[in-house]
């Protein structure tokens, strides 16, 4: 069997930006599956808008019938914040052949070394990120060093170590982000074709982003969380 992907998220909600980067690596890497693993805690940013049934639920109907597409619902289970270090830990002893792979964004990959035990995610899995809009790999400061000396561009290097390498690649730009579709959904606005019709129909079931959902609208998050790192570099903002 091919790697294992790992796809961690809020997933709040899971959108085409998600699914889309998954399936294109799943082809491309010859992955053996990708494991969507929503996070229960996350220890970087707020408190998810939607609660974790629900984004569990959405992730379940989004990925429904993709073969290769596998949910993973560890990190709702666990007390206290998700740290990907224990998840990879658990992973790791459960499967001591595969190759496990990381998939993270180039935004969350420029947070890294904000990382609870950062450091050991290398020995426990490779790093895949995807290109994301507006945002670039870092060429100096720790992430730039560890790039010189993990980075490689064959893909053969994913399935024949188990850990240990970072790759990057270049996704289909689909400049979709959850933060949006919150806003969109509590202004009152459709979310269509920026999701599958079975997130949405949870979401409009749910009211879980508003605008008449009570408790549950959206407060404003706008980039509340996401903790980039000191070489972050947010290319264009319009
Ligand atoms: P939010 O707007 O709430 O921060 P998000 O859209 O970034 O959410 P997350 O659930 O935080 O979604 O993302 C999970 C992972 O998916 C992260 O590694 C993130 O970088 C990646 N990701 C999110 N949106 C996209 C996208 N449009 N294209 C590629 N990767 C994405």
């Amino acid at each position: 069997m091919g790697p294992m992907g790992i796809f961690g998220g809020t997933f709040d909600p899971i959108h085409f930006g998600h699914l889309r980067t998954a399936f294109e690596m799943l082809q491309a890497l010859r992955f053996g599956e990708v494991r969507f693993m929503p996070c229960g805690s996350p220890p970087h940013r707020g408190t998810p808008v939607a609660d974790a049934a629900l984004r569990l639920r959405m992730v379940r109907v989004a990925t429904e019938g993709q073969h290769g597409f596998v949910v993973d619902d560890r990190e709702l289970q666990r007390e206290g914040p998700s740290y990907s270090v224990d998840t990879l830990t658990a992973l790791r002893s459960e499967y001591p052949l595969t190759p496990l792979a990381l998939m993270i964004g180039m935004d969350a990959f420029l947070g890294l070394p904000k990382w609870y035990h950062w450091r050991e995610i290398l020995q426990l899995s490779h790093i895949v990120v995807a290109h994301r809009p507006g945002w670039r790999a870092p060429d100096m400061g720790p992430l730039g060093e560890l790039l010189a000396d993990r980075g490689t561009h064959r893909i053969g290097d994913l399935h024949q170590a188990r850990s240990g390498h970072i790759y990057i690649h270049d996704v289909t730009q689909l400049e979709i982000s959850s933060t949006e579709i919150r806003e969109l959904v509590a202004a009152g606005r459709d979310p269509r074709f920026l999701m599958p019709d079975s997130v949405r129909a949870v979401i409009e079931e749910s009211r879980c982003y508003g605008p008449t959902g009570g408790e549950a609208s959206t407060p404003a998050r706008n980039g509340d969380g996401d903790d980039v790192g000191d070489e972050a570099i947010r290319l264009k903002t319009s």
